[in-house]
């Protein structure tokens, strides 16, 4: 999966959620296993928009927040 923009980060925490937004993405998306897998002729992967919201584990001794991410992704 190809993100755009590619990497996610807490503007606070700088820490990287890249993972989760691809997990959260993962669990989202409602596409059939078939298309996912490119196993469907003809289809082509187009950048899909996205918007997942994940948790920065926040800093030591800090709450953890929640985060909205947005892009687009492509399979
Ligand atoms: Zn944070």
């Amino acid at each position: 999966m190809k993100l755009d923009p590619a990497d996610y980060a807490c503007p606070d925490h700088h820490t990287d959620l890249t993972s989760q937004v691809r997990d959260a993405i993962d669990e989202d998306d409602g596409t059939p296993l078939a298309y996912r897998r490119g196993l469907l002729p003809g289809t082509k992967a187009v950048p899909r928009p996205f918007e997942v919201i994940v948790t920065c584990p926040g800093l030591a001794g800090r709450q953890p927040h929640q985060l909205a991410c947005a892009g687009t992704f492509t399979r």
